[in-house]
């Protein structure tokens, strides 16, 4: 990939919008507490999409290892933040990961970095469940893929338009997880 981990004349872009913003919804971005909040945000936001500027396709072919099993193999509970696309604001939650290994297996830790690769940009949950149910699917030899991901939605909770409990279930899957049912429902009961 060609752009850089660390921008430092992007970030100090960003942070002269900053401090615009701070202007333009009514504050004084000179007063002693928001002096620094510019650099700040700019230097959060930069981290919070880092996905951008990196390769999720190098993380899965860093991390594949030999394996004879072809039972399902299911992560769950790998947390993760990001942004939806349309208010920039948070969404966070957790993702589940099934898949049915074909010689092969992938690092448990490389998933949450799989996971937080696509999280950290801006993101809505259908696409960022999808992006992980294809990236593996594509990389990772397997006979099927499931990914499921429960998420709460701070455009929706900040504004009152979602309950505060409430949350969001999405699900993709691939290969035998399509024709299977009763392979589905193995995964959801390990994942309850
Ligand atoms: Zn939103």
């Amino acid at each position: 990939m060609n752009i850089p981990e660390k921008d430092d004349k992007a970030i100090n872009e960003i942070a002269a919008h900053y401090r615009e913003i701070l202007r333009l919804i009514g504050e004084d971005p000179d007063r002693e507490g928001l002096v620094k909040t510019p650099m700040r945000a700019a230097k959060a936001i930069y981290d919070i999409t880092s996905g951008y500027r990196k390769d999720p396709e190098e993380i899965v072919s860093q991390a594949i290892f030999e394996h004879s099993g072809s039972r399902i193999v299911v992560v769950k509970d790998i947390e993760f933040y990001s942004m939806c696309e349309h208010h920039i604001l948070p969404f966070f939650g957790k993702i589940a990961v099934g898949y049915l290994p074909k010689d092969k297996m992938i690092g448990l830790s490389k998933l949450a970095r799989i996971v937080d690769c696509f999280a950290r940009r801006l993101q809505v949950q259908e696409r960022l469940t999808a992006q992980v149910c294809d990236l593996l699917a594509r990389t990772l030899p397997n006979d099927g893929v499931i990914v499921a991901c429960d998420a709460g939605h701070l455009c929706m909770k900040m504004r009152g338009v979602e309950k505060q409990e409430s949350s969001t279930v999405t699900y993709d899957y691939t290969g035998r997880f399509v024709e299977d049912y009763s392979l589905r429902e193995e995964f959801l009961s390990f994942i309850k």
